[in-house]
């Protein structure tokens, strides 16, 4: 796959809510560790209704699916992540909203702006043991690979997973988990582990 279309990124998304239902328990699991335990739950219950909205999308462009993605997750995910994931497709989709297809240039570039967004409007920065801590390096591998799409996805994964992993030794800085202080070491981040799965479910799908 050289580009990827509409119909690339209702695939995606639907992925996506696929890969973050079956690690649902997993993702409570985790967030129980360090905040309220209701990451897994929300996001699949966001990413379940984005993917029925998608696909019931009319021959949508790359940008009308992250957009319905960006209201859904809002709308339905609730917590101080819906809005930050919203936010991410939100910025990504004002991005690429006259292009039919994306190239791994537009993924950078969107992606880039979605982790932008995230970082103006949650204010955490890199280690500070968040969603940003996978996000920020899987967006790096987007920027630098020089591989095809599918090898620049694989690449991104792989970046978003050792990200998400460094997070379990990381004190937390941001969010309800600031409050857990040193005993949040040891546990993986909740954010970080789903954003990892997001870029697995692209990889997957690319
Ligand atoms: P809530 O904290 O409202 O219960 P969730 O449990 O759905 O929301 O999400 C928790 C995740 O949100 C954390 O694991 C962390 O990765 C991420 N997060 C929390 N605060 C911020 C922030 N300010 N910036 C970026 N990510 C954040
Ligand atoms: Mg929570």
């Amino acid at each position: 796959m050289t580009y990827s279309t509409g119909a690339d990124l209702v695939t995606l998304i639907v992925a996506i809510s696929e890969r973050i239902n079956a690690n649902k328990d997993e993702l409570n699991k985790l967030d129980a560790a360090l905040g309220d335990g209701d990451h897994g739950t929300g996001i699949s219950g966001g990413f379940a209704v984005a993917a029925e909205q998608a696909q019931a999308l009319d021959n949508p462009t790359p940008g009308d699916v992250l957009k319905s993605t960006a209201m859904a997750l809002m709308n339905t995910m609730g917590g101080s992540s819906g809005a930050l994931y919203g936010t991410f497709f939100l910025k990504a989709s004002m991005l690429v909203k006259d292009k039919t297809e994306l190239d791994s240039n537009d993924w950078a570039a969107m992606c880039q702006a979605g982790l932008e967004g995230v970082m103006q409007r949650g204010k955490a920065e890199l280690g500070g043991k968040t969603m940003i801590d996978a996000l920020a390096p899987a967006v790096e591998a987007l920027k630098t690979s020089d591989q095809s799409l599918s090898g620049t996805m694989k690449q991104a994964a792989a970046a978003a997973e050792s990200g998400a992993k460094a997070t379990v030794e990381m004190v937390p800085q941001f969010g309800r988990a600031k409050f857990t202080g040193d005993r949040a070491v040891g546990h993986q981040d909740a954010g970080a582990t789903s954003i990892m799965l997001m870029f697995q479910a692209l990889a997957s799908v690319t």
